[in-house]
């Protein structure tokens, strides 16, 4: 399961499918560990997880982490955690449908290797694109 899960991640990592490819500092392709029972799932990293190649750090981040722990949940020990599109769209817009359709087949993969029980969806538009992928969507915030 590491072995697929490291191949995905270097394809991920040098993935030039669309074009925020062209704008972005690092591809934010998740954290976490890779047998974890949750998953929780932004829409895409911002400027903080754009210039460390890390999701949800900086001040959201923190307090994510920190609501977390108060439940036994870390990104060190029991959960992952990732993005929609993994490259920072310019302005922190919303992802446009043509970057979400060329970058879910790496949430697929993903979810594929680590099998969770939970996926716990942090916003809208990650939602909205697994249920019309037809993931079964525990719970939304
Ligand atoms: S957002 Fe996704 S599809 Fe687009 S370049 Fe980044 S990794 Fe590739």
């Amino acid at each position: 399961m590491e072995n697929q899960y490291e191949v995905l991640r270097q394809e991920c990592l040098s993935c030039q499918k669309c074009p925020l490819a062209q704008t972005r500092n690092h591809v934010v392709f998740g954290a976490g560990v890779p047998n974890a029972e949750v998953v929780f799932i932004g829409e895409g990293p911002g400027e903080n997880e754009d210039l460390q190649g890390q999701p949800f750090v900086g001040r959201g981040g923190a307090l994510l982490d920190k609501y977390l722990q108060a439940v036994d949940l870390s990104r060190e020990k029991n959960i992952y955690i990732t993005n929609m599109v993994k490259c920072r769209p310019p302005q922190n817009r919303d992802p446009h449908p043509d970057e979400v359709a060329n970058c879910i087949g790496y949430l697929s993969r993903q979810l594929e290797i680590i099998r969770p029980k939970i996926i716990v969806c942090l916003g809208r538009i990650a939602a909205n694109a697994l249920i019309e992928k037809g993931f079964k969507v525990t719970k939304q915030h």
